[in-house]
């Protein structure tokens, strides 16, 4: 054994290298006898068996007297522990059995996936110096727990024909009925065309030497598959000296008997402890049967001295088969192993637990397949099938992004096989909704109409009482143990006197911000809907489009910052959502009643008319529209006008049918109590006529000094509490103005708005110090 102590990383990089196989002539030898035995089938097999295995064999399969002898054969003693292992391989093997579960992907789109067998399974079991029959335990059962109807073995014959008892008795055990005497390359060509005797193999296992190595790698590319690459067998051993020496050499030997070209390798921090193994390993040897094998080997192997700390990274570069790791080391080097086919953790864990009888199974990748092979597993004998059904609630959802990425790809066959499907769909929807469901539940998304609403304790009981236990509240007497409902019917019949409009139609939002963001999440389904809106307008109706997943479709006012109807219909057509501000924020501009109505009259889904500043000209107000139009709701706010921002009172004024649904998304209580008493008060002691009479006059006077001033170039028509005016430099003017105490809005990097400034109506006072500092300028 050579030893290394600190290597570079040249001199470790040589160490771990696995021996390259000779194989220049191979490839043709295993052609050959593929062509053979494709032609000749079982004449060939026969022919080959003679030639390779010096033995004539007149029936291929083993006979059944062939298995009642080999039954007597086998001691008393071996029976009982193949039973055992047997046992032990398949209980962990049928935990590999796990059920999988269909999952839901997106509404009405059902996915699952489940294991079949591999329905013709051909094992290969070696003959040669050892007769293992463990691995036919180890191919066999979990073959048998896959459920692989065709399950059989091939295995070469000894000189006298025969097979040795111990495989026939295991593969007994492991349920395979069917045993073929036929080895090497040929077995491989034989289970990979079929024969008279030997049927077709969808997929062969099972180690064997080079030659066997080979063929199965040539079936490979005649399509059928194999369980794995295989190379000669190794072991990595970490231990330091709190182990017995006498431990690590066996494990050592029980790898280099193998073969001689088997790998092994020891890893430890100590030279002296590899002195003492190496001293243990000539002890061992002078008494091992199969000393001649294992001393070649050994003579190709290494010990390797270094910090317990790099083990890992050494383990891992060289991914061994078998990994052995004992001692005080065992966490920290587990922790950090990532390649292994199959690890024995501790000093009670020999390799020979799991070779035999512990129940993992030892058929495992060599030659560094370990960083990316398994070793074979229940896994090994199934393939798994995938399995999906769309409903026509998964066609609604998940049409578009198939369509939009078929197309993405430019292929278009891809996108129209949905197509055609979503077309149907929505056209027996339509039939069935024209008559089933009302209107506003089509504007509804499709994925929320089942959703049951959640019920506080304050909406199921709306009247009075004495005691009140009916809500999880704390009964200690505070000014706000108790939540805000009922008072909700109180706010909304004060709103409904100041706007007048009935009770049913209001529903009550923290802000019209929240109002509007519920309005996107009841109507548009994410990434599937769009929603237009004007440009420039209220800067939140992108962000809200964004946050809920829709696509946003700004449509461009001119220059005056005017539209006509029919670019707004044409433009917004398609969109689920066409939400207009009237008055528009920023520009104060507005669209008539007229033209309004005209708008929710033609569009073919929702149109949300944010009235944010319509109390400064109620005669263009839609609110008196709702009950008419189901694809109507208006916005509005106690922010602006009747000066409640701090309140975040908003509503959406709608047919009763939106109420409802909003209130079964919105988030239960709202609105807190201390907010609607205050707003209740406020409404009942505010003047609104005269407040806005006031208003409008300030604006007016802002407005003629804005129009007299001669910097500015622009002011636009407003039919609200602010004025937006174009001044060259407005940049410039706005910080100016900020230097001086007074701060507008520099609305210059909006849409088209390039050099203009927003002004609000204040007091008169305030109004008064803005012109006087314009004037300054
Ligand atoms: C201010 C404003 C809002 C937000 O109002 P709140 O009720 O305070 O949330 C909504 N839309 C427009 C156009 C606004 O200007």
């Amino acid at each position: 054994m050579k030893v290394l102590i600190n290597p570079s990383q040249l001199e470790l990089t040589l160490a771990l290298n696995r021996p390259k196989l000779e194989s220049t002539n191979l490839e043709s030898i295993i052609s050959d006898i593929f062509t053979q035995v494709e032609s000749d089938k079982d004449k060939a097999l026969k022919a080959l068996t003679l030639q390779f295995d010096q033995v004539s064999i007149t029936d291929l399969a083993v006979s059944k007297p062939e298995f009642d002898e080999a039954n007597q054969l086998v001691s008393f003693e071996l029976k009982e522990a193949i039973q055992v292992a047997a046992q032990n391989i398949e209980r962990f093997h049928r935990s590999q059995e796990n059920k999988e579960y269909e999952v839901e992907t997106s509404p009405g789109v059902v996915c699952w996936r489940k294991s079949l067998p591999i329905q013709r399974v051909g094992l290969y079991v070696p003959g040669g110096t050892a007769p293992l029959f463990s691995t036919v335990l180890m191919l066999g059962i979990p073959a048998k727990i896959a459920g692989s109807s065709i399950r059989y073995l091939c295995t070469p014959p000894n000189r006298e024909g025969k097979i040795h008892p111990a495989i026939l008795f295991a593969a007994k055990m492991a349920g395979i009925e069917t045993v073929y005497k036929v080895g090497g390359a040929q077995a491989i060509a034989a289970m990979s065309f079929g024969t008279e005797s030997i049927p077709k193999a969808d997929k062969i296992f099972g180690p064997g030497n080079q030659y066997v190595t080979a063929a199965k790698q040539y079936a490979q590319r005649l399509g059928i598959a194999i369980d794995m690459p295989a190379g000669p067998s190794e072991v990595l051993v970490a231990a330091d000296n709190s182990i017995p020496a006498s431990f690590v050499a066996a494990d050592l030997l029980a790898q280099a008997e193998h073969g001689t070209d088997s790998q092994v390798i020891f890893l430890s921090d100590q030279i002296l402890f590899v002195d003492e193994v190496l001293t243990e390993i000539e002890k061992q040897l002078a008494i091992l049967p199969r000393a001649g094998i294992a001393r070649e080997a050994m003579k190709a192997s290494t010990a390797i001295v270094v910090e317990a700390e790099n083990w890992s990274e050494i383990i891992n570069s060289y991914a061994p088969e078998h990994l052995i790791i004992m001692g005080k080391y065992e966490e920290l080097v587990l922790k950090k192993v990532i390649n292994a086919g199959s690890v024995f953790i501790g000093k009670n864990t020999a390799e020979s637990f799991g070779d035999y009888a512990s129940g993992t199974n030892h058929t495992l990748p060599t030659s560094g397949f370990a960083r990316s092979y398994s070793g074979v597993s229940l896994d090994s004998f199934v393939k798994k099938i995938t399995y999906q059904k769309v409903s026509d609630e998964g066609i609604r959802n998940l049409a578009q992004t198939v369509i939009t990425m078929a197309e993405a790809e430019e292929l278009q066959g891809h996108a129209n096989a949905v197509k055609v499907r979503l077309e149907y769909a929505s056209s027996i929807r339509e039939q069935q909704t024209s008559d089933s469901v009302s209107k506003i539940q089509t504007f509804i998304r499709n994925d929320f109409r089942d959703v049951k609403s959640y019920s506080s304790a304050r909406d199921e009981f709306e009247g009075l009482g004495e005691v009140f236990l009916d809500a999880n509240e704390n009964g200690l007497v505070t000014a706000y143990n108790r939540y805000p409902d009922p008072l909700q019917f109180e706010l909304k019949s004060e709103i409904s006197i100041a706007k007048n409009v009935p009770s049913e139609n209001i529903f009550l939002g923290n802000g019209s911000d929240e109002v509007l963001d519920l309005i996107f999440r009841l109507t548009a389904t994410p990434f599937l809907d769009s929603a237009a809106y004007l440009n420039p307008s209220y800067g939140m109706y992108p962000v809200l489009a964004k946050v809920n997943g829709v696509r946003t479709i700004p449509i461009n006012l001119d220059s005056k910052f005017n539209i006509s109807v029919s670019e707004i219909l044409s433009q917004a057509n398609g969109s689920k959502l066409l939400v207009i501000c009237n008055p528009n924020n920023p520009t104060g501009g507005i669209i008539c009643k007229t033209k309004i109505l005209e708008i929710v009259k033609e569009f073919n889904g929702v149109v949300v008319i944010d009235e944010a500043y319509i109390d400064f000209c109620t005669s263009n107000s839609v609110v008196d529209e709702v009950n008419n139009y189901p694809n109507l709701i208006v916005v509005q706010t106690l922010s602006k006008a009747y000066g409640m921002a701090g309140l975040r009172i908003g509503m959406a004024i709608a047919s009763s049918e939106w109420i409802t649904a909003l209130n079964s998304i919105k988030p239960p209580y709202n609105l807190s109590s201390l907010v609607q008493k205050t707003a209740i008060n406020e409404l009942k002691s505010i003047n609104w006529k005269a407040i806005k009479t006031g208003i409008i006059n300030e604006r007016e006077r802002l407005i003629s000094f804005l129009k007299s001033n001669k910097k500015v170039i622009e002011v636009f028509p407003t039919e609200a509490n602010f004025i937006l005016f174009r001044i060259p430099n407005a940049t410039e003017i706005y910080n100016k103005l900020i230097k001086k105490g007074v701060i507008v809005r520099n609305r210059s990097t909006q849409y088209n708005c390039a050099d203009t400034l927003r002004v609000s109506v204040g007091t008169k006072i305030e109004n008064d110090k803005f012109i006087q500092m314009m004037q300054k300028l």
